[in-house]
């Protein structure tokens, strides 16, 4: 059984400020240990669990977070930015999918929420319905018929995950108190919890059915906080002005939503100025 762990950081063990998951900070490269640490005790779950391969793919801002130095040996690890399925790539060669330190969407409370820009996105819908990384990350798996297992993050993020991922196992690993504050466990007992829930996620493997994927179109709605963001990203072939801060788009399947999610939040990022943002 092959798993592939998309791994963030705002959803780690003792994770809760903006410093702790910005790169080349201390607090980071202090966050960046405990990261590891909660994708080990992971990894030791899934071995457990029956697991034959576990890829990690660093998903984190420059996806060069983890300690590969410190890294279950029985685990590989992708890392580093410009891959094709982004935060899901892996998923194309597994049985199982695990999001592991995932949050909760911009707009919505948790734990440093967001959805790929940290301030500039304020809404998100595909179909209508409000929409986060978790969510368009599992339609993703569903196209490549992976089942994803295991959810862990804030408390507000597992619950989320029980929208987009019903039959995942999740472990919270902190309770939201603000964007910026915790009450976290520490590693020793957050390790414990995610060792054991992926053991136990992917005995759930071989009795679940693969995820059939949900039928094309997407549409994919997008609002910003101000409306030069949006005006850059319309510039992205396919994507229209719906509004004075809002675009819009229509995909086929859920890879190529995603891909443009990612083009359009690129655009908007780098149309944002320091001052007068
Ligand atoms: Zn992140």
């Amino acid at each position: 059984m092959r798993v592939m762990i998309s791994a963030d950081m705002e959803g780690a063990t003792g994770v809760t400020w903006p410093e702790d998951v910005e790169p080349g900070t201390p607090a980071w490269d202090r966050m960046r240990r405990l990261m590891t640490g909660d994708v080990n005790a992971c990894v030791e779950g899934l071995f457990a669990g029956g697991a034959t391969h576990v890829l990690v793919n660093d998903a984190h801002y420059t996806q060069r977070n983890l300690l590969i130095e410190d890294l279950d040996e029985r685990a590989t690890l992708l890392t580093g930015r410009h891959k094709p399925l982004g935060m899901m790539h892996g998923v194309q060669d597994a049985d199982a999918a695990v999001f592991l330190g995932y949050h909760t969407g911009a707009g919505q409370s948790g734990v440093l929420a967001h959805t790929y820009l940290g301030v500039g996105l304020t809404g998100f819908r595909i179909n209508g319905q409000d929409a986060d990384e978790g969510r368009m990350n599992s339609l993703m798996a569903a196209e490549y018929g992976v089942p994803v297992v295991l959810v862990t993050g804030d408390d507000l993020t597992c619950a989320a995950a029980g929208k987009w991922a019903p039959g995942a196992l999740t472990a919270s690993v902190k309770e939201c108190v603000s964007r910026y504050a915790a009450v976290c466990l520490p590693p020793a007992r957050s390790g414990a919890l995610i060792r054991l829930q992926a053991e136990l996620s992917l005995d759930r493997v071989s009795s679940q059915q693969r995820p059939e994927p949900v039928p094309g179109p997407y549409l994919f709605e997008v609002d910003f906080h101000a409306t030069h963001l949006a005006e850059a990203a319309a510039a992205v072939p396919g994507v229209e002005q719906t509004g004075p801060c809002s675009i819009a788009y229509t995909s086929v399947t859920a890879t190529e939503a995603a891909r443009t999610f990612k083009v359009c939040t690129t655009v908007a990022g780098a149309a944002a100025e320091d001052h007068f943002e």
